[in-house]
């Protein structure tokens, strides 16, 4: 006799959503999908900001030399103490600020969990999160994540290439009321290369006072400045420094973006909740690039204008190239992206015109409607990195010449 299958006995499976509502709320993020299609086709990737030349000779020693000392297993879980000793003697160099490395720092992977970390460390649900579009697209998806409500506010373009990126001080007012826990800046901007100012920012820092709101402040471009532009710390105004919660990194200053070291910078008190969230999500950051971190935190300031200056070589060097090849572009004081208006080309939208760029003409870029709330707000817009060698670039510039309209 054949025995009856065990499968027969087993009760119907009950059916159920297999993700979770939040899951289905934002879609995978288009600027690492564009890297993949940028692999597939064999495109010069302009899209995900990452260098494609070498970290600093000093920095890689460094971290080599920490794997060979066997700085091997987990650092403290809110960051080795030599890394944030480098935190906050540069904090205090750069911005003026006494920070206690003890308790206001908490090194996490990458500026990216620095982020989702702290609003998890923050937010109710149902708080209000205010966030200046275009944003940086994760800032979306950290906001569901944490059950906040993203309360957007327009900067609006430029209406000539080299003017600047600004809100309408009525517009930001109306997006405070008593839901909102925090605003989310980041200056320099990614993808606007927006760099706000001293009076733009003590607009902010009312708001925050009079509606009892914290800022995070994402600063992972500091050092990327362009035509004069000068970074401002909003912890470093009156009034700020206990509401402030100040994120930064590794990546962009030293290219090193996938070693993932980035850090939280806050009062003792907003630390203390970061510091539980961020050992839960991921117990910390790798070890041996920690120590990596505190050598690249103590390079001498030539590296830092050395570094603004090639950005500066680099923009020049893609910029006539886009505009060349039909492109209208807001020129950035700061970030290494070139966000470009693409009305000229007669596509339907930006997301068939990046298809063709990737396709035919074989560079990748990142449609403008991922930096959005609703796709056709940045319908007409394209951000291009260049973060790229001068072979990259000027193999950019020969395709750039392809580009047709519609
Ligand atoms: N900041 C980079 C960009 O905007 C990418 C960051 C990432 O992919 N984690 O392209």
């Amino acid at each position: 006799m054949v025995p009856k299958s065990s499968s027969t006995r087993l009760p119907r499976a009950r059916s159920k959503p297999l993700v979770s509502e939040k899951a289905e709320r934002f879609t995978e993020s288009v600027i690492r999908d564009m890297t993949r299609q940028a692999h597939l086709y064999g495109a010069i990737n302009l899209a995900q900001g990452f260098p494609d030349f070498p970290a600093p000779a000093e920095i890689k020693r460094a971290a080599q030399q920490a794997i060979a000392a066997d700085v091997n297993q987990y650092a403290i879980t809110w960051g080795a103490k030599s890394l944030r000793q480098a935190i906050a003697t540069k904090m205090k160099k750069w911005q003026g600020l006494e920070i206690d490395p003890e308790a206001e720092i908490t090194v996490c992977c990458g500026s990216t969990e620095a982020m989702i970390a702290s609003l998890l460390a923050i937010t109710n649900a149902g708080d209000d999160i205010v966030i200046f579009e275009p944003f940086y697209e994760n800032y979306g998806p950290d906001a569901i994540l944490s059950d906040a409500r993203p309360r957007f506010v327009t900067l609006h373009p430029p209406a000539e290439p080299a003017g600047e990126w600004r809100f309408d001080e009525q517009e930001l007012r109306a997006a405070f009321g008593p839901r909102t826990k925090a605003i989310i800046l980041n200056t320099p901007n990614n993808p606007t290369g927006k760099v706000f100012t001293r009076a733009e920012l003590e607009f902010i820092r009312g708001l925050c006072l009079e509606f009892g709101a914290l800022a995070i402040t994402d600063e992972i471009y500091e050092h990327i400045l362009y035509d004069g532009a000068r970074h401002i710390s909003i912890a470093t105004l009156d009034g700020m420094r206990e509401r402030t919660i100040t994120i930064n990194g590794m990546s962009k200053t030293y290219s090193v973006t996938g070693w993932r070291v980035g850090w939280a910078v806050a009062s003792p008190a907003l630390t203390n909740a970061i510091r539980k969230v961020h050992d839960f999500l991921t117990v910390g950051a790798p070890a041996p690039l920690q120590e990596a971190g505190a050598t690249a935190l103590s390079l001498p300031d030539s590296y830092y204008q050395e570094l603004a200056a090639a950005y500066r070589a680099r923009r020049d060097r893609l910029l006539p190239a886009l505009q060349q090849a039909g492109f209208k572009t807001f020129v950035p004081r700061g970030a290494y992206y070139i966000m470009t208006d693409i009305s000229s080309f007669g596509f339907p939208d930006d997301v068939s015109f990046a298809q063709h760029l990737v396709k035919d003409i074989g560079i990748a870029s990142v449609p403008g409607s991922s930096f959005y709330s609703h796709p056709q707000l940045g319908a007409r817009q394209v951000r291009f990195a260049f973060c790229k060698t001068d072979a990259t670039l000027d193999e950019a510039a020969r395709r750039l010449l392809q580009v047709r309209g519609r």
